[in-house]
Parts: C-alpha cells; structure tokens; sequence
C-alpha cells in the first residue's frame, strides 16, 4: 500500500466570501446569502481538490468562522455567538507578526454546541465524488473558553469540562454517521502550551499535561477501530502567513504527544529548521500499540505559508529520509498546517486569499506527486 496522505483542513476563502462574511457582520445582506457564499465556495474547493487526486476532501472550512471557533460563533466578528458566551475571553495565541486572535468567554451554564462539523460533512457528501475528511476541534482549545482563575458561580470547571467532553464527542460520532472517513481533531495549543508568553498568562501555566488529560477523556470513548481514523493535527499557528509557537522546543511536545491515544497524527515539519529530528522524535515517541490501535505519523511536507511551491522530488526526498526514522508502515504526509484556519485571511506573503488557493492546490498536487514518488522508492 502506497504512503497514505491527508490534507488538514482548511483553505484560504476566496476574497468574495471573505467580503460576504464582513457584510453579514454589517448587516448588510443576511444569513442566507452568506451561506450561499459559503456554499459556492465549498463546492469550488472540493471540486479543485478532487482535480488534483487528493484521497479525502474537504470543504476547505469555508463554512467556518475558524478551525476553534465553528461551534460557537456564525464570524469572527461574533455575529451570531452560541449562549452563555461574551467576547471578551483569553488570547487563544499572539503571532510572531504581533496580530493575534482571542477566544470568547464562557459567562455561564451549560456550554452546548451551537453548530457541529457533521453539518458540514452532510453537505459536502453531496458535492463530492471521493472521500470526505473533516476536521474539528479539540476541547483542549475550548477549555480556555472558561476564565483562567475564576470560577462561575453556579457553573464549576468540572460541570463544563463534562459538558465540554460530551459536545466534543458528539461532534466527532456525527461526523463519523454523517459519513466522514476520517476525522482529525486541530491541536494547535499543544506546542504553544510551552510558550511562557507573559503577554498570553495560560501559556505560562504548563497545561500541555492537562490538554492531553483532557482529550483522552473524549479519545478514550471511541473503540480501537474507531481510533485508527481518529487523528491530531499539531502544528506551530498558521494564521496570516505567521506562527505563534515555532519557537518553543518541539520536543516538549512530541515527547508528551504520542500520549494521546489516536491512530494518526498530521505533524507539521516541512518549516521546521531540522526536519530529521523531527523525523526522530516521531519514531522515538510514536506508540506501535496505542491501546489497541498503532500510530501513524503524517509528517508535514508542505509548508502552507510560504508561496514558494515544493518540488515533488523535495516531497520524495523528506519522505525517504523519514522512513530512516519512522516504520514505513506508520509513515504517511500531510501539509504543515490548514492553508488558512481562519475565515478572515487576507494571505499577506502570497498577496491575495484568490492567489493563495491556486498557490494551495499546486502545493497539494506536489504532495500527492512526492508521495507516489516516495511510495516507489520505497517499495511500498
Ligand atoms: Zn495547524
């Protein structure tokens, strides 16, 4: 069988969705109307993805506010925010280029899902002609939605963590039932968790332990088979071309990652400086038997922030210097992160979101072409 691959999740949207979203936000035109922006969208993604071979296809996330933040808010903006929630909650992450991006606040009790993913999946069933993937979000990144120190009176951290873990596993069965193939869970705040960012004080706290602690409780509901298309995406930030985390030691996290006992992982590499550590610390710490279900490591080989298109040959190259380190039979790519995981992404290193699709889909096509190359080399 041939190195498998998988893209992560998102898409840059097109100039005239991402327009449509600041004109819902302004009231002037309505919710249908964005939505059919969104639809179009959706479908130009998956068709553009199904002409370059990819396996699995997405949407792109074209129908969400971002990778964190569907559940529970229409836009950024937070035009349409689910209950019990204000805007004004923690950093979720401050970039390297000094723009950052903050979550809600939880203001009280139950936290419920105001949008799950399987809708998404539901309707990109009906679009597309291969497989569907979907991504969606790990509670470790809403569990920040609740204030650092406080508690909420008449709402304990316990009560919301419970509610969080159940929203969170029915967002993952319905995708399954919706007919999803695969279902990666974006764990972004992994690595960012070691950040020490003053600015940012939940970075400071050494919750990487509690963040896996956490999505156990929700991995640890689903059977082995389950599991085996249950992934975690990590990644360094990749938003507006820049990273928040690419600076903290990478093996603070993969020497902890591998805990989480999902079957897949979708690694960011391709940016890192040092790739065959990488490769290293992923054939170290990868588990043959992560309670009944082996770990396969889909290692970055496309680096969705910079323009510049990787060559096949440079894919083939990475992927044939991984297999040194990881079991060819635990070895799979993926790109280093969404292409834009946040539905207001102007693609400043690319000058344009219309560009950087194009730019994403040569990118994606050079993958899919290094993987078949690395599969023969290989002997796989
Ligand atoms: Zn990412």
């Amino acid at each position: 069988m041939p190195i498998p691959t998988e893209i992560v999740g998102s898409l840059p949207r097109p100039m005239k969705l991402q327009e449509a979203y600041a004109d819902y936000d302004e009231g002037k035109i309505d919710l249908d109307e964005l939505e059919a922006r969104q639809d179009e969208a959706a479908e130009d993604s998956i068709k553009r993805l199904e002409e370059t071979g990819e396996v699995l296809v997405t949407d792109g996330e074209q129908r969400e506010s971002s990778f964190a933040t569907y559940p529970i808010t229409t836009t950024l903006a937070g035009t349409g925010l689910a209950d019990n929630l204000a805007g004004d909650g923690q950093y979720f992450a401050i970039f390297d280029d000094g723009h950052h991006r903050q979550l809600p606040r939880l203001t009280g009790g139950p936290f419920r899902y105001k949008t799950f993913a399987s809708e998404f999946v539901e309707k990109n069933k009906q679009i597309a002609s291969h497989g569907v993937k979907q991504a969606v979000i790990a509670p470790s990144m809403l569990m920040l939605l609740y204030p650092l120190d406080e508690e909420i009176e008449g709402y304990s951290r316990d009560e919301f963590l419970s509610d969080l873990c159940d929203e969170v596993e029915k967002d993952i069965r319905q995708c399954f039932e919706a007919g999803a193939e695969r279902v990666s869970i974006d764990f972004t705040e992994g690595r960012l968790a070691n950040k020490n960012d003053s600015r940012n004080p939940w970075t400071g706290r050494d919750m990487l332990g509690d963040f896996i602690e956490l999505n156990n409780r929700v991995i640890d509901r689903f059977s082995a088979e389950e599991r085996r298309n249950i992934g975690i995406h990590t990644c360094p930030g990749g938003d507006c071309d820049s990273v928040h985390s690419k600076d903290v030691p990478y093996e603070k996290l993969l020497s902890r990652m591998f805990e989480l006992n999902a079957g897949y992982f979708l690694i960011q590499c391709a940016s890192e400086d040092d790739k065959e550590s990488v490769y290293q610390l992923c054939g170290q710490y990868s588990r043959e038997d992560a309670n009944g279900v082996p770990q396969v490591c889909f290692m970055g080989v496309i680096d969705p922030l910079s323009p510049d298109v990787e060559t096949p040959e440079g894919v083939k190259d990475d992927l044939v210097t991984a297999a040194k380190h990881i079991p060819v039979e635990r070895l799979g790519a993926t790109d280093d992160c969404g292409f834009s995981p946040f539905s207001r992404d102007v693609k400043p290193k690319h000058g344009s979101p219309d560009f950087a699709r194009d730019v994403a889909m040569q990118k994606i096509s050079a993958r899919l072409e290094g993987v078949r190359m690395a599969s023969e080399e290989l002997g796989i």
